[in-house]
Protein backbone atom coordinates (compact mmCIF):
# COMPACT_ATOMS: atom_id res chain seq x y z
CA UNK A 1 0.00 0.00 0.00
CA UNK A 2 1.02 3.35 -0.86
CA UNK A 3 1.54 5.97 2.01
CA UNK A 4 2.79 8.72 0.63
CA UNK A 5 6.77 10.01 0.26
CA UNK A 6 9.24 9.87 3.60
CA UNK A 7 12.83 10.45 3.78
CA UNK A 8 15.24 7.48 3.72
CA UNK A 9 19.03 7.60 4.27
CA UNK A 10 21.17 5.27 2.51
CA UNK A 11 23.80 3.23 4.88
CA UNK A 12 26.23 2.98 2.23
CA UNK A 13 26.67 6.63 1.24
CA UNK A 14 24.46 8.59 3.94
CA UNK A 15 22.67 10.05 1.22
CA UNK A 16 19.13 11.10 2.61
CA UNK A 17 16.91 11.65 0.14
CA UNK A 18 13.12 11.76 -0.46
CA UNK A 19 11.13 8.20 -1.82
CA UNK A 20 7.57 6.74 -2.48
CA UNK A 21 6.67 5.37 1.58
CA UNK A 22 5.05 1.89 0.11
CA UNK A 23 3.84 -0.23 2.67
CA UNK A 24 6.15 -4.00 3.22
CA UNK A 25 4.36 -7.18 3.11
CA UNK A 26 1.53 -5.39 5.35
CA UNK A 27 4.08 -4.03 8.17
CA UNK A 28 4.79 -1.23 9.76
CA UNK A 29 7.97 -1.41 7.77
CA UNK A 30 8.42 0.49 4.22
CA UNK A 31 9.72 -0.91 1.16
CA UNK A 32 13.44 0.24 0.73
CA UNK A 33 13.98 2.29 -2.27
CA UNK A 34 17.36 2.29 -3.70
CA UNK A 35 19.66 5.43 -3.30
CA UNK A 36 19.44 7.82 -6.27
CA UNK A 37 23.48 8.68 -5.70
CA UNK A 38 25.11 5.08 -5.19
CA UNK A 39 22.39 2.78 -6.17
CA UNK A 40 22.52 0.76 -2.84
CA UNK A 41 18.85 -1.46 -1.65
CA UNK A 42 20.91 -0.69 1.91
CA UNK A 43 18.29 2.53 2.86
CA UNK A 44 16.17 2.86 5.82
CA UNK A 45 13.44 5.24 6.27
CA UNK A 46 15.29 8.11 8.09
CA UNK A 47 13.71 9.02 11.87
CA UNK A 48 14.64 12.24 14.03
CA UNK A 49 14.75 9.58 16.92
CA UNK A 50 17.94 7.89 16.76
CA UNK A 51 17.14 5.47 18.90
CA UNK A 52 14.30 4.48 16.49
CA UNK A 53 17.06 4.15 13.48
CA UNK A 54 19.23 1.73 15.61
CA UNK A 55 16.18 -0.09 15.90
CA UNK A 56 14.99 -0.02 12.37
CA UNK A 57 18.56 -1.15 11.49
CA UNK A 58 18.68 -4.45 13.22
CA UNK A 59 14.88 -5.05 11.14
CA UNK A 60 15.58 -3.49 7.83
CA UNK A 61 19.01 -5.92 7.47
CA UNK A 62 16.64 -8.90 7.19
CA UNK A 63 14.69 -6.97 4.40
CA UNK A 64 17.65 -5.96 2.13
CA UNK A 65 18.69 -9.87 2.59
CA UNK A 66 15.27 -11.01 1.33
CA UNK A 67 15.32 -8.60 -1.47
CA UNK A 68 19.10 -9.56 -2.65
CA UNK A 69 17.92 -13.43 -2.65
CA UNK A 70 14.67 -12.41 -4.74
CA UNK A 71 16.71 -10.73 -7.36
ZN1 LIG B 1 23.82 5.61 -1.33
Amino acid sequence: MYRGTTRFKCTECAEIFKAPDIEYMATMMSVPQPCPHCGSIGTIPHSILPFSNMFNKSIYESIWKSMEERR
